[in-house]
């Protein structure tokens, strides 16, 4: 293996001409950092600080104003199959049935039919819902909505998967049980992870790195490896949070999350 970084953020820059007057607003100053492959970055920060414009920039779908984005290399210039999205609103076609809307993609890329139904298989197995690969979406819950979600970006087996609040609308009990079925299949597949969230204790719990981001400018405010959970498989949640490493970094984070986030500026 190389020891080049897979994926690496160089000097990215985005101001937005926003208003009727097309005030310039800077959504991201100067934003580097490098990702390894198979690692699972957590794109944290208070609301406005410009994590998803980061992650649609790292995603083609926009364009930085400066700096650029590699992966294995290569730059950026449009979205690709090497990158698969995940979004906080559920993505899939309601007239087609679990099995059929995670085969789709791969039928689009030209996946000959013996290793999509294998892949399909795989994957709809490893998200659990392997007795509802013939229901629609409309009768799924909001977790296995985003479970068939997580099948769907995984089978065409990207480089790399990019998240934006993928658990945000869940409700809490279902969200810590899918931050949990997230390992398993990063664990299962070496996936390269960008997660963005605005929630300590996912950051925590799902990244080997914290990118942590400031507001006004968007920027990054510190990078904290996670050393404490290396080495640790299966993890339980509930384990985790007794950890005194865990304590003590959420206290961090919960600091400096005050101090980050603009709104609060000048208030003790
Ligand atoms: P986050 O995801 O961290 O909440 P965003 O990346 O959505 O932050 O936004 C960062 C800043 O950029 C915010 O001030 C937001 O209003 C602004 N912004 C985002 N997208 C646009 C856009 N398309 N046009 C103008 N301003 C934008
Ligand atoms: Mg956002």
């Amino acid at each position: 293996m190389s020891n080049q970084p897979f994926l690496r953020c160089h000097n990215v820059g985005k101001i937005f001409a926003t208003g009727k007057d097309r005030k310039p607003l800077i959504a991201l100053q100067d934003v580097s950092y490098d990702q390894s492959r198979g690692e699972v970055v957590a794109l944290l920060g208070p609301s406005g600080c410009g994590k998803s414009t980061l992650l649609r920039i790292i995603a083609g779908l926009v364009p930085p104003t400066t700096g650029e984005i590699t992966v294995d290399g290569a730059r950026v210039i449009g979205p690709g199959r090497d990158r698969g999205l995940v979004f906080q609103a559920y993505t899939a076609f309601d007239w087609m049935t679990v099995q059929q809307n995670v085969e789709f993609g791969m039928t689009l890329h030209g996946v000959a039919s013996n290793e999509r139904r294998d892949r399909t298989n795989r994957f709809i197995d490893l998200v659990k819902l392997t007795r509802f690969r013939d229901a629609y979406p409309a009768s799924l819950s909001g977790g296995m909505k985003q479970r068939l979600a997580l099948a769907r970006t995984f089978a065409n087996e990207p480089d790399v998967i990019l998240m934006d609040e993928p658990f945000g609308a869940l409700d809490s009990e279902t969200r810590w049980i899918m931050q949990e079925l997230l390992l398993s299949i990063v664990r299962e597949t070496g996936a390269t992870v960008v997660i963005v969230t605005h929630d300590l204790e996912e950051a925590i719990f799902l990244a080997d790195h914290i990118v942590f981001m400031a507001a006004h400018p968007g920027r990054i405010h510190e990078k904290i490896p996670i050393t404490f959970k290396s080495g640790m498989t299966n993890i339980k949640k509930e384990d985790l949070v007794e950890m005194a490493d865990y304590r003590g970094l959420q206290k961090h984070l919960m600091i400096e999350m005050r101090k980050a986030s603009a709104d609060f500026k000048g208030m003790k």
